[in-house]
């Protein structure tokens, strides 16, 4: 059990976070909160990196410490917040159902799950918003994949004994830990405070050797624009609800 101490320099950091939030609670909206409540996203409470506080509403406080509301969603409510004054948004990140086998895992963010045996991997449907008052370029994509063991809380799938080729993909997948950074041949341009979206296609160039669509995987995109600066998007799950970082050995209660 790791020791609480008292925050710093409390009421500048309470006026901070509050700043941060803009009076509102992240998780629920609720703008009529009497008291927020600081939360400490590592669950250390005496790490009071300002990174590692977000302010929620009692409610949702409570709604995090059992675990109704994920680690993980704290991380992306947090992340989000600290990529508003960017100048690209990150809004949303969706599979095309229409052209691949996977969709949506019902109440998990970003998570997704294959249905088909017709496509190997995800198409995803990327949007942003471009948030400054110059015109950008996006200019690349970084991918990182993990592996998550099979044992991971996830949909359960019977392995498909035929894999049928599939369509080309444009993008490489990296292999398990490895980070991949396409360079776009045509690089994309985005008038001010316009949403565009980008659609990503994932191949694997040993299609017969790989065995997916049912594995499980943490995908992490990071987007470049401009040539000189990162968009960090939230992680993207594949036939699993949740990332194993905080599970040293799965199928432990
Ligand atoms: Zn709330």
């Amino acid at each position: 059990m790791k020791k609480r101490t008292s925050i710093p320099k409390i009421t500048k950091v309470r006026s901070e976070l509050q700043k941060e939030i803009e009076s509102t609670c992240p998780f629920c909206g609720n703008m009529d909160v009497g008291h927020f409540q600081i939360h400490h996203i590592d669950e250390n409470p005496s790490n009071h990196d300002m990174q590692n506080l977000l302010l929620v509403c009692p409610v949702c406080h409570s709604k995090i410490n059992k675990g109704d509301i994920l680690p993980q969603e704290v991380v992306y409510k947090k992340l989000n917040l600290n990529n508003k004054g960017y100048k690209v948004k990150f809004i949303s990140v969706s599979v095309d159902e229409g052209k691949c086998g996977w969709r949506p895992i019902k109440n998990v963010q970003n998570a997704f799950e294959a249905v088909k045996l017709q496509s190997l991997f995800p198409i995803f449907n990327f949007s942003f918003i471009n948030n400054s008052p110059d015109t950008i370029l996006f200019t690349s994509v970084k991918i990182k994949t993990k592996k998550l063991p099979n044992g991971l809380a996830g949909p359960d799938f019977p392995l498909p004994n035929i894999l049928r080729p599939s369509i080309t993909y444009k993008i490489k997948m990296p292999k398990n830990g490895e980070i991949t950074e396409t360079k776009l041949v045509e690089e994309l341009e985005v008038p001010a405070t316009r949403a565009f979206k980008f659609q990503v296609e994932l191949f694997d160039e040993s299609m017969e050797r790989f065995k997916p669509p049912f594995n499980k995987y943490v995908l992490s995109f990071e987007f470049g624009f401009n040539n000189d600066f990162y968009l960090e998007v939230p992680k993207i799950l594949l036939n699993s609800k949740e990332d194993c970082d905080k599970l040293p050995h799965y199928g432990l209660a």
